[in-house]
């Protein structure tokens, strides 16, 4: 008998395999006594690990005062001194001689121990120090162990992947050819996990709940993430009928394929443009591919998931491949994007009680000039090579792009004076995602050149609903009535100061919203490949006149269902190809 279970559609497509579960490198502490005899290789055990936690700090410090700074190498000097503390040290030995326990368990507790009597004192400075101990402990531990923990680069078989979570930067990681699928028990639509998965192609489902603890490794395996289901051990009769639903599939993918030369104009010849979002280089060819007609959305913040900053040149290499394949077609890079769901590894040990309000995107560009000003140096270095735009993320005052806009001009400044060729005219948008950004869009239009309208944010910060949430995954309504009438706002006031505006949140490159979005008055849109072809396909199809009708009957709609209703009814009559 097979069992079925629901989940959030991160990425459209059916696949059907052997499950593989993935375990992530939770730090194991293992606990046991040791005999009289193995003391002295428990203690020499502690000084190999100490030497090899030494090692990995001191390359990472040397990695980061080359690519960045020894100011910021310098961070890591606290946790060399907690390392080679000679008191810390001669107490685990002692420990381990007099207790006869494993070194693990010593260091642990003497951690646990530093860590309580820290968090009692009123110094701030002191309790930071907690985060370098835990991370020195963490090290050490996983250096005693030599445990394996799973890599996705280590699979080396076509598996369906089953995960408690993933990060962004584990997706990227994937290697589409061995991974077919993902499932994972977090997570909503619009995490960073779930934008990856549909760059790359890779069928996802996520926020299933508990889909670890149902499947084992080896497991045969239907994932449906057209319909948002998987199948746990699926009857014969369900494999086949699956197999018949993935040659369907195939077949309408060859159909659509003939709509991505076609140019994307609605029956009353509006002209709509379409381009792609990408997270990683390496992305460009598959969405040109599809039809896309330049980048709307480089989320540059993957370039930045390695444990050392990615230093001018190379970031500047990156912006200019892309540019470089799109030109002439248009090309816009968003500055560094962290913080939210995306931590990346420089950053890793700062966490905040709610990071999506914290310091993220341009915040934290703001915060850390060297990092932005190197990476606003890269994109104007590669803005002579294509048709380059530079777009600030999360912009929520008005004072941020003024100061988004002095360090651009500053570095410009620095260019010439070098002699360096850019693009003294190169448009500097903003993505409109915070509700003080709409509210003010009047004022914004002052210094931006154009203005990307980011969803995936503008619903999570417009509704107070964590856009990873699985708990509140229902809050999470594109056509709640509140984003409709932002979104209405945001056209009327473009075409007031005559700003030129695109939608590049999830919503744009899903077909049931594609209607919904040219009533609204969008004429540009930039999306992932998935569903490109299928959106071209409705555009070509409708007139802006039905959508226009559309809205305004969904404009008096109260409540999402019925509106979802509605649309949803209107789709079926009009596109019976079109997947849920
Ligand atoms: C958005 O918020 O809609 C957006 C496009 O940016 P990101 O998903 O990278 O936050
Ligand atoms: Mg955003």
């Amino acid at each position: 008998m097979s069992t079925r279970i629901k989940g959030t559609i991160a990425s459209p497509g059916i696949k059907i395999g052997k499950a593989y579960v993935y375990k992530t490198a939770e730090t194991i502490i293992p606990k046991y006594l040791i005999k009289e005899s193995e003391i002295e290789s428990e203690v020499h055990r502690y000084h190999q690990s100490l030497e090899k936690t030494r090692d990995e700090i001191k390359a990472i410090q040397e990695q980061i005062a080359q690519s960045l700074s020894t100011d910021m190498a310098d961070i890591f000097t606290s946790h060399l001194m907690v390392l080679e503390d000679p008191i810390i040290t001669e107490k685990a030995i002692n420990s381990i001689r007099t207790e006869k326990r494993n070194v693990e368990w010593i260091i642990n507790d003497i951690t646990l121990e530093l860590i309580k009597s820290l968090s009692t004192i009123d110094d701030d400075y002191l309790r930071e120090r907690i985060i370098d101990i835990s991370d020195i402990n963490k090290r050490l531990i996983n250096n005693l162990q030599k445990r394996h923990t799973d890599s996705l680069k280590d699979i080396n078989e076509e598996v369906i992947l089953f995960s408690r979570d993933l990060t962004p930067s584990d997706t990227a990681m994937m290697d589409r050819n061995r991974i077919l699928a993902f499932v994972t028990d977090k997570g909503g639509r619009t995490s960073h996990t779930a934008i990856m998965a549909r760059a790359l192609e890779i069928p996802a489902l996520v926020g299933t709940l508990n889909s670890t603890s149902m499947v084992r490794d080896g497991d045969t395996v239907i994932v449906d993430a057209l319909h948002g289901i998987v199948i746990f051990n699926p009857t014969k009769e369900e494999i086949n009928e699956y197999r018949r639903n993935i040659k369907d599939l195939q077949a309408l993918d060859q159909e659509l394929a003939k709509f991505t030369h076609l140019p994307s104009k609605t029956t009353d010849d509006i002209e709509i443009f379409l381009y792609g979002n990408i997270e990683i280089p390496e992305e460009m060819s598959i969405i040109k591919g599809h039809g896309a007609q330049g980048i709307g959305l480089f989320r540059s913040e993957f370039l930045f998931l390695d444990k050392s900053l990615p230093d001018e040149e190379k970031q500047y290499q990156e912006y200019r491949k892309v540019a470089e394949h799109f030109n002439p077609m248009p090309v816009t890079i968003r500055t560094l994007d962290v913080g939210g769901d995306k931590i990346y590894s420089y950053n890793q040990e700062y966490k905040e009680r709610n990071p999506f309000l914290g310091c993220r995107a341009v915040r934290f560009s703001l915060e850390h000039e060297d990092i932005f000003r190197t990476q606003i140096r890269s994109i104007l270095r590669a803005s002579t090579l294509g048709n380059v735009k530079i777009m600030f993320p999360m912009i929520s005052t008005i004072e941020e792009i003024i100061r988004c806009r002095e360090i651009t001009a500053e570095c410009m400044s620095e260019l010439s004076a070098l002699g360096i060729p850019y693009d003294e005219n190169i448009p500097i948008g903003i993505m409109i995602e915070v509700p003080s950004a709409l509210i003010n869009a009047d004022k914004l239009a002052k210094y931006a050149h154009f203005f990307s309208v980011g969803t995936n944010d503008l619903i999570q910060y417009t509704i107070a609903v964590d856009r990873i949430s699985e708990k509140i995954a229902y809050l999470y309504n594109p056509l709640d009535l509140s984003i409709l009438r932002l979104l209405k706002s945001i056209v009327e006031t473009s075409k007031k100061f005559d700003i030129p505006l695109s939608i590049c949140g999830e919503m744009a490159g899903e077909p049931r919203y594609t209607m919904l979005l040219l009533g609204l008055g969008f004429r540009e849109f930039s999306m992932s490949s998935a569903y490109m072809q299928q959106i071209k396909r409705i555009i070509r199809s409708v007139s802006i006149t039905e959508c226009d009708d559309l809205v305004k009957v969904l404009l008096e709609m109260e409540t999402t269902d019925e509106k979802e209703k509605y649309l949803l009814q209107t789709l079926r009559s009009r596109f019976p190809w079109l997947t849920p």
